[in-house]
């Protein structure tokens, strides 16, 4: 192989020319480096954001889980004070029903409801 045009001197300057082109890619390299915000994993940008969205699902559910609760205690209160306002309503003395099927007693004349006082005394548990 005839090396006429590739003499010392032009090897030289071509290397000379590859190493300043390396190092002016490392400069740059290293400037565009230190330009950059930190990028993190997305891995971990995926896992926070997973915990977020739970930690907001959980609070959520928290407080839902908290007025229902408020809730039911009102309405257990309001059926006791109903359970007793039935109570104080109702007669003690047993119905008294005629060959219909009515309840003489309380004059209470359908059997479809039955008598309001039966169905209070089987409201207390009591006997009908
Ligand atoms: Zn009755």
């Amino acid at each position: 192989m005839d090396d006429d045009l590739l003499t010392d001197d032009l090897l030289t300057q071509d290397h000379k020319r590859l190493r300043e082109y390396g190092t002016a890619l490392l400069g740059a390299w290293r400037a565009y480096q230190e330009e950059q915000p930190v990028v993190p994993d997305l891995g971990d940008v995926l896992a926070d954001a997973a915990k977020a969205v739970a930690d907001k699902e959980q609070r959520e559910l928290r407080a839902q889980l908290e007025q229902a609760r408020s809730i039911a205690v009102g309405l257990e209160n309001e059926a006791a004070r109903l359970r007793d306002l039935v109570a104080d309503f109702t007669d003690p003395d047993p119905c008294h029903y005629d060959h219909h099927g009515y309840c003489q007693a309380h004059f209470w004349f359908q059997t479809e409801p039955a008598c309001p006082h039966r169905r209070a005394r089987e409201l207390e548990g009591g006997a009908s």
